[in-house]
């Protein structure tokens, strides 16, 4: 009866770092997302995003989570890193670079597919850098969004013969909002006449903490063109990665990952490379993503080469997925195929019953708006029977100087509850109008009734028999219902009351 922070936000379909924050104004200390939680806060933090806590027992448990840290299997993994900055200051030469010069390093180099993420071994080390080399800032908010924790450091790059630009300042804000440990480069070093110092001070003045000026965030020159100093960006990387401390176990859990991106390959079916967080994926393993889940038919590294496993922060193409998953998903490992399926089958039916609260929400505020502008009616109405002024109140809106006629539909068929909407909506002038608030299909119900009561509604049936206790609870209740089976009569009707209600003209 424990549970990780974001395996509660993966149940609640709410951002992490919502949950974080909420559970931070509640008095949690150092909240993180492998943070675990017992029964009863669990049911406290649910119930601030007003759900209503089941607790089941693990066996009855539908969906599959995340195991608990072992802290004894603990090893240390390579860092993931995303490079961020304006167009044209040089992320995909920079990367480029990284690739290519990694890439001399293979003993059976294949060749280069861009496959969302790629390996490097930096030069002196030969310690593994896993780049997203899916450079732009949608990728990496999207993957934030999910509550996906991918990339461990970022790489700032800033031009130097153009500076902080629009996109660098945006890039900034999302780094510092999420708190993801940054590292600056700054690229085009070898052009003439740049002014690296200026760089720096703007840098600064946007809040960035260079050492230059004292601080933490390291800034390296380099040259994604000519290759100067990238040597030092990569070892920058993995001091900075060492002092996270980042850590995993890279075996006896089940695996965990993220896709990174995902596609249809002609004659291979449904292609995604996951990014391992822990464990190691190999053949025959089944992997639940999203609404999907794959029996591992294959592996593949981004020089195309066939594998037999990926382990931490090793990107590979894996290759068995039953549906296409989404690029951000969350990865892990089901012990069979009967749990796979059956998790994929709750998460599909928790996804439909969500989206229908969440219509009926939507139609449940819509309808307390109608509640109040009725309110707001009837104060001007007794109001004006008192005496008073009711000018300001009108002035609102001038529809309020107009009596609306309520009426709710129940039809059949959606065709002709939709007519009758149509012809009745029409109907009136400046001083009386019909006003349908509700037009549905389906048999006449006590929520009706109740809608019907407080919006002062007059109810119409079309060729639909009304439950003879709806029927009975209208009288009680002095809710009119009329039944017709033929719309011109239904409209007559309406007419007939909206004349009625005119005031007699001298
Ligand atoms: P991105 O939009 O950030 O991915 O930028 P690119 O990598 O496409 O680079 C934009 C332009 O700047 C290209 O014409 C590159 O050749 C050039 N460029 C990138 N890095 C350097 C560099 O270090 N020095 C010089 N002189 N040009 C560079």
């Amino acid at each position: 009866e424990f549970i990780t922070v974001s395996n509660l936000a993966t149940i609640m379909h709410v951002p992490l770092n919502k949950i974080i924050k909420s559970m931070e104004d509640l008095g949690f200390e150092n909240v993180r997302h492998n943070y675990i939680l017992e029964k009863d806060n669990a049911i406290l933090i649910a119930d601030e995003f007003n759900f209503e806590a089941i607790v089941l027992n693990a066996n009855t448990v539908e969906d599959i989570f995340s195991e608990p840290v072992k802290p004894g299997k603990l090893k240390p993994r390579p860092p993931v890193v995303t490079i961020m900055g304006h167009v044209d200051h040089g992320k995909t030469t920079i990367l480029d670079y990284l690739r290519k010069s990694s890439v001399v390093e293979q003993e059976f180099g294949g060749i280069t597919q861009h496959i969302g993420a790629f390996t490097a071994i930096t030069p002196e080390s030969k310690k593994q850098i896993t780049f997203l080399d899916t450079p732009g800032h949608a990728a990496f908010l999207k993957m934030r969004e999910r509550g996906a924790i991918v990339t461990d450091i970022v790489i700032l790059v800033v031009a130097a013969d153009d500076s902080v630009m629009p996109q660098t300042i945006e890039a900034i804000k999302h780094i510092k909002k999420t708190g993801v440990p940054l590292i600056v480069a700054i690229n085009k070093c070898d052009k003439h006449g740049v002014n690296i110092d200026k760089v720096v001070g703007d840098l600064a003045s946007h809040d960035i903490d260079v050492e230059d000026y004292g601080g933490e965030t390291q800034t390296v020159r380099v040259s994604g063109k000519t290759g100067l100093n990238m040597d030092k960006l990569e070892e920058a990387i993995i001091t900075l990665s060492e002092m996270l401390e980042l850590q995993t176990e890279p075996d006896g859990v089940a695996n965990e990952g993220w896709i990174i991106e995902s596609k249809v390959e002609k004659g291979v079916g449904y292609v995604a490379t996951v990014l391992v967080r822990r464990g190691t994926v190999k053949n025959g393993d089944i992997l639940v993503a999203g609404n999907t889940y794959c029996k591992v038919r294959g592996l593949r590294d981004e020089n195309g080469n066939s594998i037999k496993k990926a382990g931490p922060s090793s990107p590979a193409q894996v290759f068995g997925w039953k549906e296409l998953p989404v690029g951000g998903e969350f990865v892990i490992q089901a012990k069979d195929e009967r749990r796979a399926r059956k998790a994929v089958s709750h998460r599909i039916a928790r996804e439909k019953a969500i989206k229908q609260r969440e219509e009926v929400e939507q139609i449940n505020e819509q309808r307390s708006e109608e509640v109040k502008e009725l309110a707001r009616r009837n104060k001007i109405a007794e109001m004006k029977m008192a005496g008073l002024d009711t000018s300001a109140l009108e002035k609102l809106e001038d529809e309020s100087q107009c009596i609306q006629c309520n009426y709710i539909i129940k039809s059949d068929v959606f065709g002709s509850a939709e007519a009758i909407k149509e012809s009745i909506n029409g109907i009136g002038n400046e001083e009386v109008k019909a006003n349908v608030i509700l037009c549905e299909t389906g048999a006449l119900t006590q929520s009706d009734l109740e809608l019907a009561k407080t919006l002062n509604a007059q109810i119409f049936c079309f060729n639909l028999a009304v439950p003879k206790e709806i029927s009975l609870a209208a009288d009680r209740e002095g809710v009119a219902i009329k039944e017709h089976n033929v719309i011109y009569h239904l409209i007559e009707d309406v007419t007939t009351e909206l004349t009625s209600k005119l005031k007699p003209k001298i």
